[in-house]
């Protein structure tokens, strides 16, 4: 595999120029040459504006034949529901992102969207549809500007201001020395974390995609950064069917639905209210985690 094709788990750890698409989620994909992944489907329609209904039917997947990983996965989500996804490390968390994004694709089974099956769509048009905010932020070097539209034409900067503000970034962009035309490095120099964070944020409120991938933070950020990154995850989010890794209580406790994995099965779904009065997986884990 070459440097795009790199999954979802392994995209914190190394900045690449997937990260740049993956954190962005849009036409960046054009500089995937996807020589690696299969051909797309012949059958794909024209255009595709999925309202946002996700649903996984019987789905088993394997990184490796003799590992059995993901074991008849059932989930339905309706348009704009928020998914947290929980569980300890290994559980396949990011398997379910992978899959969900096509990185790989499943042994048996079926994920589609708005009822059509991701096998019968181009993986651009399927990626496309998708905001993600990563863990680990990635920046070019170039104005403010530049790096919330990342060269794609046609916006108006009362629309970048726009989406500026609404999550949350404006009021550290217009204290910056030159604003919007400030120029950063590629590391984002003086910018703290929670600022490159609210950046990328930035860059996907401009594309108002119907679907959202969000991996929350585990290290931390000033409190009030914190308190705007929250503000503005939660703008992103409504309407907008999303799936966060979460390590919040706040984001957990929130969640339409949340889903407890372990060793690649979701073994409890429900809301925080629901899942505490099973009394099992769950209730230990937050327990332990948070109480
Ligand atoms: P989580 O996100 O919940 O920590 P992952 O989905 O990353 O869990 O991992 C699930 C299992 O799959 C782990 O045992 C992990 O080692 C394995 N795994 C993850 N990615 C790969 C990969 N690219 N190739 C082989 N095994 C992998």
């Amino acid at each position: 595999a070459n440097q795009y094709t790199k999954p979802f788990n392994e995209i914190s750890g190394v900045v690449t120029e997937l990260q740049n698409a993956l954190a962005c989620a849009e036409r960046v994909f054009a500089l995937i040459e996807e020589k690696t992944e299969t051909a797309d489907s012949a059958k794909a329609p024209d255009t595709f504006a999925p309202s946002g209904d996700v649903k996984f039917d019987n789905v088993f997947f394997s990184y490796d034949k003799d590992k059995k990983l993901i074991e008849d996965l059932n989930l339905d989500i309706k348009k704009g529901q928020r998914v947290a996804i929980v569980g300890p490390t290994g559980a396949g968390k990011s398997t379910l992102i992978n899959l969900l994004m096509r990185f790989y694709d499943v042994d048996r089974g079926d994920i589609s969207i708005d009822g059509i099956n991701l096998k019968d769509l181009k993986r651009r048009q399927l990626r496309d549809n998708f905001g993600m905010v990563l863990q680990e932020t990635w920046l070019r070097s170039g104005t403010i500007k530049d790096n919330i539209t990342l060269g794609r034409c046609g916006f108006t900067d009362e629309e970048i201001i726009e989406a500026a503000k609404a999550s949350h970034a404006h009021s550290f962009i217009k204290r910056l020395p030159d604003g919007y035309d400030t120029v950063i490095s590629e590391n984002g120099g003086d910018l703290s974390q929670g600022q490159k964070q609210l950046l990328c944020i930035t860059r996907v409120m401009l594309s108002i995609p119907p679907m959202l991938i969000l991996d929350e933070a585990t290290s931390s950020i000033d409190t009030s950064t914190e308190i705007r990154i929250q503000k503005a995850f939660n703008r992103m989010m409504n309407g907008r069917t999303s799936f966060i890794v979460a390590h919040r209580l706040s984001t957990i406790r929130e969640a339409d639905v949340i889903l407890v994995m372990k060793n690649g099965r979701i073994i409890e779904q429900g809301s925080h209210k629901e899942l505490l009065e099973q009394k099992g997986f769950y209730n230990e884990l937050y327990n332990s985690q948070f109480a």
